[in-house]
């Protein structure tokens, strides 16, 4: 029997996991993280205040604190029963990575000991050499550390019967460069605090901080296990590359906000649990528009602890699945003619006196300052648009931007009418004569129309990839299985810029005896002026905004190979290095690594199809080709007048010539592949695999193996179908 019946035989007696689950999340919210009530119970005064110093102000910890911390930490996880503790980190595989190192150790005269200095919490020198670095430590040893990060709590891992005491630390070469998505975060939350505090300041000299928050909603499919082990496209590359649309799809809109199926209902609060033990703020969870669908998303955090969450949330949700015998599918792009998946991220900026920035104001004054922070935001994405769009480029999220249900390739940014009007507004009134007469200028009474502004935000802004929606910024289109940190970063840093280029025109006319207010509302109706056309309102899944924006001269790139050169001009090598960010050499690296990811996944996708074609698809064709053969020629042989078989006939030649025109394609996409793998150049490989393997032969290939699909006998077809993988419970 077939893995596809097997697997159809062993759903039908899975029923779902008993989870017993608490019915008071407070009771053990964050109770496997060293928080700060931990850290207050655990540590002396001292080593506490130097811990909260290095969280809140990055203080440098000395040698003798981070020893009396190490041994806190340690204290309470052992009272917790642990018995090893890892490094956790990023690198640019896209996955999480540790090396388990246990507190025993011997001691001179052998005695046996449990010890964790100092030392070891600050610093690991794992083996790098299996993590990509885009030749940076070809130059420069292959070798790398990892390094504390205090602002994010250590964490227990539990995995199975064991538990891990994990330290989220960055990853660098031995040279400084980073290796990881999280090192480069940080640097760019450290740009974005310096800038936004100076400009701050021109409304409250009372903000010493301002960091960045983020509320990632995370979409994801879920299947039975059985079901994804026999389809080895979904465990090779996470994606079906066939597979015929089945009867019902998302037709009937009855999926969204549904019921959720028992067996995916325990699955989400078994790993709720998890997540709330490790402290992860999970708020919502409902079904998606697409069968097997679903959403889960967190009260929004320091965007820094938001990334790690979201990091966790996947290894967690891989591990809790396997436990319910089911898979999470994170790919953008799992089923052809279904929605993606994405990850919206929810954006803002948070001042240390509380203050939303990207929040509306209750007074003029609070006005002029969210105007100023949402106005510097929509001119960092108008002068950086490409950089933007780079920072959302993969392989799979091609497969979703643009496929009218995700947001478009081209970026523009949402604000609703409302604050449209706004804009308008302070385009028209602010002349250039506008001074100190017109004090009534300032007075934007955002705050009276609040209500009309969040409701405002409901409709289109669904087809935005960057929408304004009431007190935040929506960057959405981030794909599901990306690390939000790489968007986050250059987000962070395309609005430091602007912020830093804002108080510098600012401060010039201040200088040239301007009133600080009406200095900064000349600016702002010059940064309106000047980024108006990255602003839509309209439709963005329409064909007609594609041509309007390119009359508006913004960027339409479709593929990740081109998408990605925005990474390496001299404009994004200003803008990183002058934010101190990333060095031209560390830019070069991420593009070279990013193209070869991207060619890696074209290339195993590539493979896969060739396989399963091969393997999979033709020898079931071809059984019933032969056995239609023989049916006509049995029905000849006795006579029987060409009606009796022509049906049959007709079946046969649509089989043959599907059979034919599928293997024939799968050939030439292996000669192609050939032709690809011998160009030296990896950005000339990478458009190569884009337009002469995956734009030339997969769909072709794929209309041919699901043609077949339908015609061959069920009983006879080796993968499971997509009704069977979407719609049994
Ligand atoms: P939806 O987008 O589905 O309407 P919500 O508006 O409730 O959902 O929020 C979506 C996400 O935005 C949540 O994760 C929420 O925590 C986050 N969010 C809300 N306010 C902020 C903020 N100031 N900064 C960052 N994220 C925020
Ligand atoms: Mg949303």
């Amino acid at each position: 029997m077939s893995l596809r019946f097997n697997a159809l035989n062993r759903l039908s007696q899975t029923s779902a996991e008993q989870v017993e689950g608490t019915t008071k999340i407070t009771a053990i919210f964050g109770e496997n993280v060293f928080d700060l009530k931990k850290a207050r119970q655990y540590l002396s005064d001292e080593a506490y205040k130097s811990l909260l110093g290095s969280i809140r102000a990055g203080q440098k910890i000395q040698r003798n604190v981070a020893n009396q911390i190490a041994n806190g930490i340690r204290a309470w996880a052992e009272s917790k029963g642990v018995t090893h503790y890892t490094h956790w980190f990023q690198p640019l595989t896209g996955t999480t990575a540790e090396k388990h190192d246990s507190f025993f150790t011997l001691k001179g005269d052998g005695t046996p000991i449990e010890e964790f200095e100092g030392d070891a919490l600050i610093q690991q020198e794992p083996d790098a050499s299996s993590f990509p670095s885009g030749g940076i430590r070809a130059t420069f040893e292959a070798r790398g550390y990892t390094a504390w990060d205090p602002s994010s709590p250590p964490f227990i891992m539990h995995i199975g019967p064991g538990k891990t005491l994990c330290i989220p630390t960055i990853f660098i070469s031995y040279t400084g460069e980073s290796l990881d998505y999280k090192a480069p975060l940080l640097k760019a939350v450290e740009a974005l605090n310096k800038a936004a505090v100076d400009v701050c300041n021109y409304f409250d000299k009372n903000i010493s901080k301002v960091s960045a928050t983020l509320g990632w909603e995370q979409e994801y499919f879920v299947i039975d296990e059985a079901l994804f082990n026999a389809r080895p496209d979904l465990v090779m590359c996470g994606r079906t590359v066939f597979g015929h649309n089945s009867a019902k799809n998302q037709q009937l809109e009855d999926h969204y906000f549904g019921s959720i199926p028992e067996r995916v209902y325990a699955f989400m609060r078994d790993f709720e649990e998890e997540c709330y033990k490790l402290g992860i703020p999970l708020r919502t969870r409902h079904n998606e528009v697409a069968p097997a669908q679903f959403e889960c998303a967190p009260i929004y955090e320091e965007i820094n602890l938001a990334v790690d969450h979201n990091t966790l949330l996947v290894d967690i949700m891989g591990r809790v699945s396997a436990r319910h015998k089911l898979r999470v599918l994170l790919h953008e792009k799992p089923f052809a003619g279904i929605n993606g998946s994405g990850k919206h991220n929810n954006w803002s900026m948070a001042t240390d006196t509380g203050i939303n920035l990207l929040a509306p104001g209750k007074t003029p004054k609070t006005n002029l300052m969210f105007l100023t922070f949402f106005v510097n935001t929509i001119k960092a994405v108008h002068d950086y648009a490409d950089v933007l769009r780079a920072s959302i480029a993969s392989a799979p999220n091609d497969y979703r931007l643009g496929a009218n249900e995700a947001p478009p390739a081209i970026i523009s940014v949402f604000i609703g009418q409302y604050l449209s009007k706004v804009l308008e507004d302070v385009k028209e009134r602010v002349s250039e004569k506008f001074d100190e007469q017109d004090e009534s200028m300032l007075k934007i009474d955002i705050h009276k129309s609040i209500p009309e502004l969040l409701m405002d935000n409901t409709d289109r802004n669904r087809t935005s990839p960057f929408a304004f929606t009431g007190n935040k910024f929506e960057f959405r289109a981030v794909g599901s299985s990306a690390n939000c940190a790489n968007p986050m970063t250059v987000l962070n840093t395309i609005v430091a810029q602007t912020l830093r280029q804002f108080k510098e025109d600012v401060d010039r006319l201040i200088d040239r005896g301007e009133k600080k207010e009406i200095a900064i509302m000349h600016v702002i109706r010059e940064y309106i002026v000047a980024s108006e056309k990255i602003l839509f309102e309209g439709d963005g899944y329409s064909e007609a905004w594609e041509k309007e924006a390119e009359k508006r001269g913004l960027p339409n790139l479709k593929t990740t190979p081109l998408a990605l050169d925005a990474m390496v001009t001299d404009k994004a090598k200003i803008l990183f290095d002058s934010n101190g960010v990333y060095s031209h050499t560390e830019l070069e690296a991420r593009h070279e690594i990013e193209l070869e990811k991207y060619i890696k996944k074209v290339q195993i996708e590539s493979r896969i199809m060739g396989e399963l074609a091969t393997s999979h698809v033709l020898p079931p064709s071809i059984r019933y080709q032969n056995l239609l053969a023989k049916n006509i020629n049995g029905l000849k042989a006795i006579g029987m007048d060409e009606s009796a078989y022509s049906n049959q006939k007709q079946i046969l030649d649509k089989i043959s010539e599907h059979i034919n025109k599928a293997s024939d394609l799968v050939e030439k996409m292996i000669e192609a592949r050939k032709i690809c793998n011998a160009i030296e150049d990896s950005r000339t490989r990478a458009i190569a695999y884009q337009s002469q393997v995956k734009d030339a032969f997969f769909d072709q290939i794929r209309y041919h193996v699901d043609k077949l699909e339908l015609l061959v006998d069920d009983k006879e077809w080796y993968l499971p179908k997509y009704r069977e993988m979407l719609f049994l419970r």
